[in-house]
């Protein structure tokens, strides 16, 4: 049974008012498709609604009406799983954008899906917490998103990934059900934990409205330090000293010098070396003080000097000279503009096994695009690599890059996405990563959740049909 686009959209502007659904040439100007460039049709209609209450009333008729719709959140995703497909109406969380309690005793916050990651970063440190997730789409991203991709980012290494600071969720399923489950506490082994089952999941099997997050103390100093490193042994020594050595590390970036390089020349950014190192290290902890960090960070890298694991070092002595240091590594935004069309891979292997992934890779994709440029960087201390490789001349090379690297990183046993998702482009390769009893499983919670195949069809999972 399908009934037209219009009389969907006609219901919805009925239930959510005339603000509550774009269509025509107020929908032309919105901006509905994510950064992969991956393919995009112009959704059938925008759908805003502004309330949890509004989204499952929204899901309520498009499951009536077996109508596919694609759930938006602040589209900086790099999967491609946010952009609408031929047919399709889009479901975006955006006006859902209330920060709701911010518990300044107890560090908790209960926020709507369309709050950014920013504004919650904001919010916190007005009270005197920190909420440590952080990536480069901070502006942007909302906390939804955050959840449906489990956001991983730069400080994994001492507080997880975004599952493990989701206390609570409120998710709507695609039949419309509401689904309360906003816990406040980390301790709930009653029955099942069914938020694990949203988080990470794309959108696939719910949309997440509001969530309960788990806040940190705000650091009183963050001590930071860009390292030049001779060889991969010794940027994996140096993880270990700095474990051990800076108890409070929350950071540990490594960029092989191609991408530093490229990301200088993209920011025109002089480096703050004499002259090119092979490897740099960006470290990041949390300290009591600022005495207390300066002390653990410089006798961290004065050991390091020592053994030759270090060769040069800087060392931040304020906040903004932390800024800056970071942004060689947040040069990653200007890269993935400047490299189109490109194709960025955000792989894991085990952490001893990085050194020789990154030299197969780099030998051959070097042999198959010459004139490209591949650029390696990623979290140590997590095993996670990221690749950005481009220009390339049209979308058949991006495909023929991301067959061969996928399939180094299954010969690895590695993972094909470590924190950026499957969407729509990676969903050809998830068996390099996945059983088939694995992706059988997932296909059945996909058909039990979703019997009408509504929501976020054709992401993550091989194509069902649509009941
Ligand atoms: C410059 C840059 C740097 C980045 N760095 C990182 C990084 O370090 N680590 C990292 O993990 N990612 C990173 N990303 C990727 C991206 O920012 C994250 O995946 C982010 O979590 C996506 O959030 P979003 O709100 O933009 O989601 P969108 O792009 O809108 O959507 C992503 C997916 O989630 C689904 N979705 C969105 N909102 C909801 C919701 N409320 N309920 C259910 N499903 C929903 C969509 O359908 C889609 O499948 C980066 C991206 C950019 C552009």
């Amino acid at each position: 049974m399908r009934t037209t686009v219009d009389a969907v959209i006609h219901e919805i502007r009925d239930a959510l008012g005339d603000a509550g659904v774009l269509t025509g040439p107020a929908l032309a100007e919105r901006t509905t498709s994510d950064w992969s460039e991956a393919d995009a049709a112009l959704p059938g209609a925008l759908v805003l609604p502004r309330t949890p209450a509004e989204v499952a009333a929204a899901l309520r008729i498009l499951h009536t009406h077996h109508c596919a719709v694609v759930v938006q959140g602040g589209l900086t995703g790099l999967a491609g799983g946010a952009n609408p497909r031929p047919g399709e109406v889009a479901l975006s969380l955006t006006r859902l954008d209330r920060i709701e309690a911010l518990d300044a005793i107890g560090g908790t916050a209960v926020v709507q899906a369309g709050v950014t990651l920013e504004r919650l970063q904001s919010a916190a440190e007005e009270t005197g917490w920190f909420f440590p997730l952080d990536l480069g789409a901070r502006g942007s991203c909302q906390l939804g998103g955050n959840a449906a991709t489990n956001a991983g980012g730069n400080r994994v290494l001492r507080f997880g990934m975004m599952r493990n600071l989701v206390l609570g969720l409120e998710v709507a399923l695609p039949d419309g059900t509401l689904l309360t489950m906003l816990d406040r506490v980390i301790k709930n082994n009653a029955g099942f934990d069914l938020k694990h089952l949203f988080i990470g999941t794309e959108g696939t099997l719910g949309v997440v409205t509001r969530l309960s997050l788990q806040l940190v103390p705000r650091p009183l100093h963050q001590p930071t330090a860009l390292c030049a490193v001779p060889d991969f042994a010794s940027a994996l020594a140096l993880l270990r000293d700095s474990k051990s050595r800076l108890p409070g590390l929350t950071a540990f970036e490594l960029m092989w010098s191609d991408f530093f390089e490229a990301s200088c020349r993209a920011q025109r950014k002089a480096s703050p070396f004499g002259q090119a190192h092979p490897l740099y290290v960006l470290i990041e902890g949390f300290a009591a003080s600022e005495e207390v960090g300066n002390a653990s960070i410089e006798h961290l890298l004065e050991h390091a000097f020592d053994r030759g694991l270090v060769t040069d070092a800087v060392v931040a002595q304020s906040g903004s000279q932390a800024g800056q240091l970071w942004a060689y590594r947040e040069g990653v935004s200007e890269l993935l503009s400047v490299c189109k069309p490109l194709a960025a891979f955000d792989v894991s292997v085990a952490t001893t096994r990085m050194d020789e992934l990154v030299t197969q890779l780099r030998a051959c994709l070097t042999q198959a695009f010459p004139s490209q440029q591949h650029l390696f960087f990623g979290h140590l201390g997590d095993g996670n690599l990221h690749l950005i490789s481009g220009n390339f001349a049209g979308h058949d090379d991006v495909v023929r890059a991301e067959e061969m690297v996928y399939a180094i990183v299954g010969e690895f046993q590695g993972s094909i996405s470590a924190e950026h998702g499957i969407g729509t482009v990676k969903r050809p390769f998830l068996h390099h990563s996945r059983t088939p009893e694995e992706l059988r499983l997932m296909q059945q919670l996909k058909g039990w959740l979703d019997p009408r195949n509504i929501l976020n069809p054709g992401r993550v999972l091989p194509e069902l049909d649509r009941a």
